[in-house]
C-alpha cells in the first residue's frame, strides 16, 4: 500500500484526515498517521492474520487498564469495528501513538535498564490473568521466535554460511535442545509479548513508559519473554553484568524463582541465535527486505561472547543478581563440611590452626607489603612464629600481571584462597578423600605455578573442589586425571619462588563449588564488584583449614555494589536518606564521615545522645563485654545499679524499671502492663503519633496505620485532634483547653473500656509539635476519670533533651503512669526500658514470667550507666537548653527575613522549624523543605523532615553540639533558603 491510499483510509474509515508517513517494519506495512494534534499508528494485516489480530485487540483490552505503563489503544474505525476489511484481502486496523521515542532512538541508562524489566513485568503479570482459551491454536503456531519452538530453527541452521557463526548459534540451539528445553517446559505457562526488544519499547523524557507491538504473542514460560527483553540490551563486554538491572527490574515487580534463572541465560543467547537463523531465513525468502537485516550486525558480533562466557556460571550470576546465593549447592558442601564424619585433614603439617602464626596484609591499605620470602621470614621472626598466612576475601594490591586484567573489563583483586606460608618443600596433604580432576603447570609470570585440583563429593553426591597451587613441579609427577587420593595423603611439596613464577613459597589453597569451563585458568581472584558471587563459588577454605583466629578480612565491597546488594538481601520495604544516596563509614562527636571522607554535621541523630562513637560509652562496653555477658537472672550488679540510677530521675512513684531493647518493644510492654492492670482494650492517641514498627504498636500509630500501607483505625483505638497551638484546628493561646474538650469528646466515642492514653510531650512525627499548654494535664485527668493509665512516650525526647527538664512529660507538670524510653538510653546501643509504678508492676505478677533475653544485661546495663553518668559529667542537660535557645534564637532572626520560616519551636535541642509558602495562608512549604535538606547535605549538613505535610525540620542532634555547629547549620539554613 502507498502512503496515499493509507491517507484516504484515514480518512475514510477512522475519520482522521492526516498526513501518513511509511514505518519500518519487518512483516507488513505500517504507518504513521498525524492529524497534527495526535498520532496514530495504521496497521494494514493480511487475511490469514485475522485470528491473530482478534486475540491482540482482545489482549490490548484487557491491558487497557494498565498501571505506570502504556500500551497501545485500538481506535475504533467506521461501524465501531477495530477491524476494517479492505475489499482485496487485507485488513486495516488503527492504533493510538503512545508518546515519546523509540528505545532504540533514546539516550537510555542504567535506570532505564531497571525500569524496562519493570515494564516486561508489569505487562506479565496482568497477562497471567488473561484467559486465552479461546486463543490457544494462534497462540501455539508454527512460529520461529517462540522459544518453546526452537527444534524448528535447526535445519536452518545451514543457511548460515559463515563457518564460525555458524559454530556458535550451533552450540547454542544444542545446548538448549539437549539440556535445558526440558527445564524451561517444565515452567508454569501464560501468555507473554514476547518482544520487548528495542524498537518495541517506548521512552518519554527520560522514562520508559510503554510497550508496543503485540504481534508475537505466544504461550509460554514468563521467563522466556524476559529474556526476549534482555538480548536486545547485550553488552559484548560482559554480557551477564549488562542484563542485572533489567533482571532485578524484573524481580522488583514479580519475584523471579530460581528454577526461572536457571534457563534464563541460555533462553538470552537463543534469542540472538534466533535472530541471526531468522535473519538467514527470511533473507532467503525476500533478498531486499533491509529490515531483516536489523539487529544483525549487533548480534552476530555477541554470539563469540555468549559462547565464550560459562552458561553456569552465568547462571549463578544471575541468582546473585535476584539475592539468591550465587551458586545453589554452596550452602549444601559448607553444611557438610562442618558436620560431616569423612575425615579431614590438614593441608600442612604440623597444622596451621595450632602454630605460631601471622598474618600478612596484602591489601591495597598496606604501604609496607611483604611479597619476598625473605620480608615474610623477617615478619615471622619479629614475631616468633613459625607460620603465616594470606586473607580469604581479601583486596589485594599485589596483582600486576596482565593475567589479572582483561581488556575492558575491572581487574581482579580480591583472593578467594587462603594462602599458607612455609618453607620451599614444606609436604602438603589432601585435605579430604576425593580423586585428581586436573593438574597443571601454569608459568605465566604471577599465575599459579603446579597446581592440583581433586574433585570430592558429599554424602548427596553434589562434587566439589579443593585447589591446591605454588607446588613444586615435582608435585605433578606420577598423577594422573582421575586417579584415587586420601584424605590426609601427601599429594605435593610447596615450590620455590622460581617455579612459582613470582611468588614466595606457600600452598594457595581453595575451595570451589565449579569450575565452570575455566580448564587450568582457574582464578583464585576475583573482581571486587563481583565477590557476592565469588563467595559462594569459593567458599571459605577455614571450613577445612579451621585456623581459629579465622581467614576471612570481608574486603571492602563498592559502593554501587552495596547499593545493589541491599536491594535484593534487605526489603525494599527500609528506606534510604537523602535523594543522593551516601555510604557512610565512621562517626565521631556530632560528626558523621562518608566513604570519600566527606564530613557531615549531624543534626539528625538523637540515638547518638553523647555523640558517635563516645569514648567512654566504648570503653564501658568493651571492658564490660570482655567480663561477662549474660540475662538478668543473676543478681549482678550493672542492671541494679543501673536500674535505680535511671528509675531516680522519675518522680514518685515511677521506680520501678523494665529493660528492653527498642522503643516499639518498650511501648508494647507499657500496653500490656496497662492491659493487665486496667483489663481494659479501648486506647486514646493523637493524630499523627508514631509509636514503633511491631504489629500492636501500628495498630496506635496514626501515622501508620492512616499512612500509605496502613489498613485504618482499628476498633479498640480512637484519635484525638493533635493539640498543634500553630496550624491546628485551634490556635493561639487557650487552645489546650479546647484540645482538652475534644480529647474528652473523642474518648466517649470509644465504646469499651479505656486501658490508656498515651503520647508524646512533643509529637516528634507529626513535625516536633508541642503540645498546646495545658492539654495533658486535663487530657490525663480525662484518661484516669474513664479508668486508664496514661503513658508518656519519651523514646525521642527524653534523656534532658528537653533542656528544662530531663523528661518531657515534666513540661506539662505532671506525672505519667507509665514511661517507655529508647534511643537515647544506650547512645547507640540498643538499649531502651519501661518505668511504671510499684502498684502496676504489681499487677504485672500473674503468674506469667516476664523474661527478655537481652534486656538489661551487663553490657547493656553498663553502656545505661555510662550513659547517665557522661550526661552528668559534661553538663549536657544544660548543654541542651543553652545551645538549643541559641539556635532557636538564630532561626528566629532569619525569620525576620525570610519569609518561608513559618515557625520555630521545641525545647532544648529538640527542635521543629516549619516552613511555609507564606505565612498568612501557612501553606506547607514542602518543596523548600525537601530542597533544602538536599542542599544541607550538600553543603556537609545532614537534615530531616516530618508532619503530614513533610515540612518541618525534625532538629534533633547529639547533645554535645556547641555554638559552633548551630553556627555552621545557621549558616547553611540561611543560604539554603536564600538560593533555592
Ligand atoms: N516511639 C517514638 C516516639 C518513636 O519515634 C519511635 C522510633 N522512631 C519509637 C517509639 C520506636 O522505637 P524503635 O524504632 O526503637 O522501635
Amino acid at each position: 500500500m502507498k502512503p496515499e491510499n493509507a491517507q484516504e483510509l484515514a480518512a475514510n474509515h477512522f475519520g482522521i484526515a492526516s498526513e501518513v508517513t511509511l514505518l519500518p517494519g519487518e512483516r507488513n506495512p505500517n504507518f504513521l498517521v498525524t492529524n497534527g494534534v495526535q498520532k496514530y499508528v495504521l496497521k494494514i494485516h493480511k487475511a490469514d492474520e485475522v485470528a491473530q489480530i482478534e486475540l491482540q485487540e482482545h489482549v490490548l483490552a484487557e491491558l487497557s487498564g494498565l498501571s505506570g505503563f502504556s500500551v497501545p489503544k485500538t481506535i475504533p474505525g467506521s461501524e465501531g469495528k477495530s477491524l476494517i476489511a479492505l475489499g482485496n484481502g487485507k485488513f486495516a486496523r488503527m492504533l493510538a501513538w503512545i508518546p515519546g521515542e523509540l528505545w532504540s532512538a533514546s539516550e537510555t541508562a542504567e535506570s532505564h535498564k531497571i525500569a524496562l524489566g519493570r515494564l516486561i513485568a508489569t505487562v506479565d503479570h496482568e497477562l497471567a490473568s488473561v484467559d486465552v482459551t479461546k486463543y490457544r491454536s494462534v497462540l501455539d503456531r508454527p512460529f520461529g521466535w517462540n522459544a518453546l519452538q526452537v527444534q524448528s530453527l535447526v535445519d536452518d541452521v545451514e543457511l548460515i554460511k559463515n563457518a564460525e557463526l555458524k559454530k556458535h548459534v550451533k552450540l547454542i540451539l544444542d545446548r538448549m535442545i539437549n539440556s535445558t528445553l526440558s527445564k524451561v517446559i517444565a515452567l508454569p505457562h501464560q501468555l507473554i509479548h514476547n518482544d520487548a526488544n528495542d524498537n518495541n519499547v517506548v521512552v518519554h523524557d527520560g522514562s520508559v513508559v510503554g510497550l508496543i507491538d503485540f504481534g508475537d504473542l505466544i504461550y509460554a514460560p514468563r521467563i522466556c519473554g524476559l529474556a526476549v527483553g534482555c538480548a536486545y540490551q547485550l553488552d559484548a563486554r560482559d554480557p551477564v553484568a549488562s542484563i542485572y538491572a533489567i533482571v532485578r527490574g524484573y524481580h522488583e515487580v514479580s519475584a523471579l524463582s530460581p528454577a526461572e534463572l536457571e534457563v534464563l541465560f541460555d533462553l538470552i543467547c537463543l534469542r540472538v541465535a534466533t535472530s541471526v537463523v531468522m535473519a538467514h531465513r527470511q533473507l532467503a525468502a525476500d533478498p531486499d527486505n533491509e529490515y531483516l537485516g536489523v539487529s544483525q550486525d549487533f548480534f552476530q558480533a555477541l554470539l563469540p561472547a555468549l559462547t565464550s562466557v560459562s552458561d553456569r556460571l552465568s547462571h549463578y550470576r544471575l541468582r546473585n543478581a535476584c539475592g539468591y546465593e550465587a551458586h545453589p549447592d554452596s550452602r549444601h558442601v559448607r553444611q557438610w563440611l562442618a558436620t560431616t564424619d569423612a575425615k579431614i585433614s590438614d593441608v600442612v603439617m604440623p597444622p596451621f590452626a595450632n602454630a605460631k602464626k601471622i598474618w600478612l596484609d596484602w591489601s591495597g591499605e598496606n604501604k609496607n607489603i611483604a611479597r619476598s620470602w625473605e620480608a615474610i621470614e623477617a615478619e615471622m621472626h619479629a614475631a616468633g612464629a613459625d607460620v603465616a598466612i594470606g586473607h580469604y576475601c581479601e583486596d589485594r594490591n599485589v596483582y600486576e600481571s596482565d593475567f589479572f586484567v582483561d581488556e575492558g573489563k575491572e581487574s581482579r583483586t580480591v583472593h578467594l584462597a587462603v594462602d599458607l606460608f612455609a618453607p620451599a618443600g614444606t609436604p602438603v596433604y589432601a585435605a579430604l578423600d576425593g580423586k585428581v580432576f586436573l593438574f597443571h603447570d601454569n608459568t605465566d609470570h604471577l599465575d599459579n605455578g603446579p597446581m592440583i585440583v581433586l574433585e570430592h563429593e558429599t554424602d548427596q553426591g553434589v562434587k566439589f573442589h579443593t585447589l591446591y597451587a605454588h607446588l613444586s613441579r615435582a608435585s605433578l609427577d606420577g598423577l594422573s586425571v582421575g586417579k584415587e587420593i586420601k584424605s590426609g595423603q601427601q599429594i605435593a611439596t610447596m615450590g620455590t619462588e622460581e617455579v612459582n613464577v613470582g611468588w614466595p613459597p606457600h600452598t594457595h589453597f581453595q575451595l570451589i563449588m565449579d569450575l565452570c569451563d575455566m580448564a587450568h585458568d582457574i582464578w583464585g581472584v576475583a573482581a571486587i564488584s563481583e565477590l557476592p558471587v565469588w563467595r559462594s563459588m569459593c567458599p571459605n577454605p577455614n571450613l577445612i583449614l579451621r585456623i581459629p583466629e579465622g581467614t576471612d578480612v570481608h574486603a571492602h565491597m563498592k559502593t554501587e555494589t552495596l547499593a545493589q546488594e541491599r536491594e535484593v538481601v534487605l526489603s525494599r520495604a527500609l528506606s534510604l536518606n537523602f535523594q543522593k544516596h551516601l555510604e557512610i563509614v565512621s562517626g565521631k562527636g556530632a560528626y558523621l564521615y562518608d566513604r570519600d571522607g566527606g564530613k557531615y554535621l549531624d543534626l539528625v541523630n538523637n540515638v547518638a545522645h553523647l555523640g558517635h562513637s563516645h569514648p567512654r560509652v566504648v570503653a564501658a562496653a568493651h571492658k564490660q563485654m570482655l567480663t561477662l555477658n549474660t540475662n538478668t537472672r543473676y543478681w549482678n550488679q550493672n542492671a541494679i545499679e543501673y536500674a535505680r540510677a535511671l528509675a531516680s530521675t522519675f518522680p514518685d512513684p515511677l521506680s520501678v524499671v523494665f529493660f528492653v531493647n527498642s522503643g516499639s518493644e518498650a511501648n508494647d510492654l507499657a500496653l500490656r502492663l496497662a492491659r493487665t492492670h486496667t483489663k481494659a482494650n479501648g486506647m486514646m492517641v493523637l493524630e499523627h503519633a508514631y509509636h514503633g514498627h511491631i504489629t500492636s504498636i501500628i495498630d496506635i500509630s496514626p501515622y501508620k496505620f492512616n499512612g500509605p500501607g496502613g489498613q485504618g483505625c482499628p476498633d479498640h483505638v480512637r484519635v484525638a485532634p493533635i493539640p498543634d497551638a500553630y496550624k491546628g484546628i485551634h490556635r493561639g493561646e487557650g487552645s489546650g483547653d479546647k484540645y482538652a474538650a475534644d480529647f474528652a469528646s473523642t474518648l466517649k466515642t470509644l465504646g469499651q473500656p479505656l486501658c490508656a492514653f498515651i503520647s508524646e510531650s512533643i509529637v516528634s512525627s507529626g513535625g516536633q509539635v508541642p503540645l498546646a499548654p495545658g492539654f495533658l494535664k486535663q487530657a490525663f485527668a480525662a484518661t484516669r476519670a474513664a479508668g486508664g493509665l496514661c503513658i508518656s512516650d519519651e523514646v525521642q525526647i527524653g534523656m534532658g533533651r528537653m533542656g528544662k527538664s530531663f523528661w518531657g512529660f515534666e513540661l506539662h507538670d505532671v506525672v505519667p503512669d507509665i514511661v517507655s524510653i529508647g534511643k537515647p538510653l544506650g547512645s547507640g546501643h540498643p538499649l531502651a526500658a519501661v518505668v511504671t509504678t510499684p502498684e502496676i508492676a504489681n499487677s504485672f505478677i500473674t503468674g506469667m514470667e516476664y523474661f527478655n533475653t537481652f534486656g538489661g544485661n551487663p553490657v547493656s546495663a553498663a553502656i545505661g550507666q555510662t550513659v547517665l553518668d557522661v550526661i552528668v559529667d559534661e553538663a549536657l542537660q544544660r548543654n541542651a537548653l543553652t545551645v538549643g535557645n541559641y539556635l532557636m534564637a538564630g532561626v528566629h532572626e532569619l525569620g525576620k527575613s525570610i519569609e518561608t520560616i513559618g515557625d520555630v519551636r521545641g525545647s532544648g535541642l529538640f527542635i521543629g522549624v516549619e516552613f511555609v509558602t507564606d505565612r498568612e495562608s501557612q501553606s506547607p512549604g514542602t518543596k523548600v523543605t525537601k530542597d533544602l535538606i538536599e542542599f544541607a547535605r550538600e553543603n556537609g549538613v545532614f537534615l530531616s523532615s516530618d508532619g503530614p505535610a513533610d515540612n518541618v525540620l525534625k532538629i534533633k542532634p547529639p547533645m554535645i553540639i556547641g555554638t559552633k555547629e548551630v553556627d555552621i547549620f545557621l549558616d547553611v539554613l540561611e543560604r539554603g533558603l536564600k538560593s533555592i
